[in-house]
């Protein structure tokens, strides 16, 4: 086996793991639940899992997502968000050279499905992670890609951007269209990832959110009045930007 092989399997069993702990934080985080204790129990019976009922993915397909104790239904987003976790964290880590700005975007995919987790289901974007993000990406970038200067604009263009379109909304409709959530969330990417960075997210995670806006509404035979939660489509805009970012820059600016 290549040694390349051997890092890709290693990156794979070691963002399932990671994954485990951030089904964690998707779950109590919202609820103001401490991270580390008490250990992972059945919501249902209150069953303590051991350790084999708790091996990413495979626990879950061996009992049939139910609980080993009293036969409740288990979420399948357990196994989904150990399995993206697994599955990205191998995209990543075959995409970038290992050093710093691996480090950099290792963490910030776990930040992303973290968000994108708990923005889908409580439609929030706490603060106890988008406010740090932005500090730790910032520091971040003294050490790696894009550098301070980059990731400073990035985060007052990112905040800036968001912030005068909730404005802008906000004067025209006199109602919230855009939570401040959004604003620190693309602040953060623009920290982790720098200014140019910031409009491929936005650019992207507005298409993917018009997109799905428009199958959301046919299917619901045009109810406008849909709140989709825009932090969930900043995350994968977000996600591809990183890893995607310069060459798509390059393709769009070579038709000028
Ligand atoms: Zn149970």
């Amino acid at each position: 086996m290549s040694v390349e092989t051997l890092a890709l399997l290693a990156a794979a069993l070691f963002g399932l793991a990671i994954g485990s702990f951030l089904n964690v934080v998707i779950y109590r985080l919202p609820l103001g639940q401490s991270l580390v204790s008490p250990p992972s129990r059945c919501r249902h019976c209150g069953y303590s899992l051991r350790w084999f009922d708790n091996v990413p993915v495979l626990s879950w397909l061996f009992l049939r997502g139910r609980c080993r104790n009293c036969g409740a239904p288990v979420s399948w987003q357990y196994p989904l968000v150990e399995f993206i976790t697994g599955a990205l964290f191998v995209l990543v880590v075959w995409l970038t050279p290992i050093g710093p700005l691996l480090v950099t975007r290792l963490l910030l995919v776990c930040i992303l499905i973290v968000l994108f987790g708990i923005d889908l289901e409580h439609q929030i974007l706490p603060n106890s992670i988008t406010l740090p993000g932005i500090a730790i990406g910032v520091l971040l970038s003294l050490i790696a890609p894009p550098g301070i200067k980059d990731a400073a604009i990035g985060a007052v263009l990112g905040a800036g951007i968001l912030y005068g379109i909730a404005a802008a909304y906000y004067l025209w409709r006199r109602e919230e269209g855009m939570g401040m959530g959004d604003v620190k969330m693309l602040a953060m990417v623009g920290a982790f990832l720098g200014w140019k960075a910031v409009l491929v997210t936005l650019v992207l995670s507005s298409f993917a959110g018009a997109f799905i806006g428009v199958i959301l509404m046919t299917a619901q035979k045009g109810n406008m009045k849909f709140a989709l939660p825009f932090g969930t489509f900043l995350a994968i805009g977000a996600f591809i930007a990183m890893l995607a970012g310069d060459p798509l820059i390059a393709w769009y600016t070579g038709f000028f």
